[in-house]
């Protein structure tokens, strides 16, 4: 019972802070406050009071119209609510209930009935904000092409915030986490020997492996600070340097300075390595959706940013399954300079194939 009372109670402010990001969505682009004034009906100007503004129910209520002039407000309202409340939910069951990250000892269901472990509700509550920012994001991208730098901003100064208080390997002891030197394991080859790859903690894996020695054996703020930093650094640059190279062999601009800025915060919260691996998988979404809208309507390029942010989510939340030997190629540098020479061979080539592949373009 416990527990449904609090899946219901996140869903409720997960539905308030969706009727926030609906705020943040029109407001941002414009530079406007989001505080005052109050919500306003855009075409007679009327406030609208506390219980024509309740989420979901009053859209449904007044059936998506102002109260005093009629005018219809934008389905949008609706469906960030509802995306919001939905995804806290999904998140909270996920993370609580099921505790697939295992953030807290799985000592039977006692929990349901007193307090709740706060590494989740830490968890939780860091999580539910970067998806939120994310939600936003993607919706204002997909509205005007832009994303709002005061949202990806105070994103990545939450996610190094989060870094900082919560780092490599927590909730986990550190003695747990850290490769010990074992029977059979020559000395300083302890990380090649993890069986099953890397432990998970909330900042899922530190900068590097091992760690120099003066993070080890990390579990410290030093530790989360350069994790989170070197995540926000490689998230912005591989973004601005994909963006430079496919503009030139596309011989115009491609990618916006949002996008560079929406993969910093996701490496402020989750590090490089997830940061290189969600720009690979962004790219599925962004080509299904390239492709319907080459057949639809041939004029626009959409918006990357929504691709991203899927992409994301997408290779946090199923980062327990990645090869269990993925750390021994990603704390290994020939092979991330490789990675990163044939990529970028592959984007000028693919860039160059699209161009020539394009009728002539006429006018702007
Ligand atoms: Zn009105």
């Amino acid at each position: 019972m416990m527990l449904y009372l609090w899946l219901a109670f996140v869903v409720i402010v997960g539905l308030m802070v969706g009727s926030f990001l609906n705020v943040c969505i029109a407001r941002l682009p414009l530079e406007k406050s989001l505080i005052w004034p109050g919500s306003r009906c855009g075409t007679c100007q009327q406030p609208i009071r506390w219980y024509d503004n309740l989420p979901l129910l009053s859209y449904l209520w007044l059936q998506g119209r102002c109260r005093s002039c009629g005018s219809s407000f934008s389905i949008q309202y609706f469906l960030v609510e509802l995306a919001t409340g939905t995804a806290f939910g999904v998140l909270f069951y996920f993370e609580a209930v099921v505790n697939v990250h295992e953030w807290y000892e799985p000592s039977g269901a006692s929990w349901h009935f007193g307090p709740l472990p706060w590494t989740w509700i830490a968890g939780f509550a860091y999580h539910a904000f970067l998806v939120s920012i994310l939600i936003a994001a993607s919706v204002a991208d997909l509205n005007g092409r832009e994303i709002p730098l005061p949202l990806t901003l105070t994103g990545t100064v939450i996610g190094i915030a989060g870094g900082v208080l919560m780092p490599w390997p927590w909730p986990w002891p550190v003695e747990l986490a850290s490769p010990r030197p074992g029977p059979g394991v020559p000395s300083g080859m302890e990380w090649l020997a993890l069986e099953g790859g890397l432990r998970e903690g909330i900042q899922p894996w530190p900068v590097w492996g091992p760690l120099p020695s003066w993070l080890a054996p990390g579990g410290n703020w030093q530790t989360g600070l350069i994790t989170s930093l070197a995540g926000a650094l490689v998230g912005s640059l591989v973004m601005r340097g994909i963006g430079a190279v496919f503009s030139a062999g596309l011989g115009k601009e491609a990618l916006g300075l949002g996008d560079a800025d929406l993969m910093m915060m996701v490496g402020a919260f989750f590090g490089w390595q997830i940061v290189v691996v969600a720009i690979f998988v962004s790219v599925i979404p962004a080509a299904v959706v390239g492709v319907i809208q080459l057949l639809v309507n041939r004029d626009h390029a959409s918006p990357f940013g929504p691709s991203l942010a899927a992409g994301s989510l997408v290779t946090y939340f199923f980062w327990p399954w990645r090869p269990p030997g993925l750390h021994l190629l990603l704390f290994h540098w020939p092979f991330l300079l490789g990675l990163t020479v044939f990529a970028a061979l592959f984007l000028f080539v693919a860039a160059v194939v699209i161009r020539s592949a394009r009728p002539r373009e006429t006018g702007g």
